[in-house]
């Protein structure tokens, strides 16, 4: 079972709630789409799957359907309080912060002998913390193995965006150094309630098996500065960081700008900084 349009407007009007568009709020009112999502998270049983934002449950429903274990992460206590009592025993709805949370001790709670499968990450991620969460979590929590979520489709195409394209930036580095990402389906405006204005993309980042030679925040400071002056050669945007010796001397052109560099030549550049101390 899962919501249509009819019954997602009959529960928010049954527990006097409204969708709140600070919180990034669009409910999925399409069956298929949401056991589309669950089908390509490629879970099942003995996996643990953590949604972020379960509203009133629509994917958390489909997430069950496949058999793995799944908890749900809602700050909006008015729809946790609902996702529980729709999902009862099914899946476990605590209301918190994602941003805030303690993955850990999260993850430790929830694995076992009959969850001991990958921990994945699953969601229709409200849209004003969707690029953050993304990256916190592929930088942080090492034991998330795959994050599948329906995002903005402009915000996942800036994720799975390759050099020398003008949409190719920091999201897209930083998602590299520790995953490689795909579009792998795109979703219309007219199965949300209430309908945003934008086309949404389901986005998949299956982390690397060998962890990156360079830190996350190593890789940002350089990435940042970099992008930060995107039509400046990498010897201007980069001399905060490195002189144009040491660009060149690190195999790299320093006459390049930063949306040609490919993730290799980042991770050469952001050693050298990082030598530099
Ligand atoms: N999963 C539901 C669906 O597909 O219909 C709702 C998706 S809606 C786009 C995003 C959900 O994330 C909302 O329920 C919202 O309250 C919740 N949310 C927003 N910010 C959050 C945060 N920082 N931590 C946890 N949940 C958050």
């Amino acid at each position: 079972m899962t919501h249509s349009r009819t019954h997602i407007h009959e529960l928010l009007d049954q527990h006097g709630l409204a969708a709140r568009r600070e919180l990034g709020q669009n409910f999925v009112a399409d069956p298929n789409t949401v056991r589309r999502i669950a089908e390509l998270a490629q879970v099942g049983p003995g996996d643990l799957v953590v949604e972020i934002g379960p509203g009133l449950g629509s994917l958390t429903l489909a997430l069950v359907e496949t058999g793995a274990m799944v908890v749900a992460v809602e700050i909006d206590t008015g729809l946790a309080k609902v996702a529980a009592d729709i999902l009862g025993n099914t899946a476990t709805v605590i209301t918190a912060d994602a941003l805030k949370l303690d993955w850990d001790a999260l993850i430790a709670e929830h694995r076992g002998p009959e969850v001991d499968g990958g921990v994945h990450v699953v969601s229709n991620l409200p849209y004003n913390v969707g690029t953050t969460l993304v990256l916190d979590i592929l930088a942080d929590v090492e034991q998330v193995t795959t994050v599948t979520v329906l995002v903005q489709a402009e915000v996942a195409d800036r994720f799975a965006a390759g050099p020398g394209s003008k949409i190719y930036g920091i999201p897209s580095v930083m998602a590299a150094l520790h995953s490689t990402c795909e579009v792998v389906a795109s979703v219309p405006p007219s199965v949300f309630v209430p309908k945003p204005k934008v086309n949404s993309s389901v986005v998949r980042f299956v982390r690397r098996a060998v962890a990156p030679e360079v830190s996350h925040g190593e890789l940002a400071r350089v990435v940042k500065a970099g992008f930060g002056q995107r039509r400046k050669m990498l010897r201007r945007s980069l001399s905060g960081l490195l002189t144009e010796e040491q660009i060149t001397a690190a195999g790299v052109d320093a006459t390049l700008r930063a949306e040609q560099l490919g993730l290799d030549q980042w991770i050469t550049l952001a050693s050298v900084v990082d030598s530099n101390g």
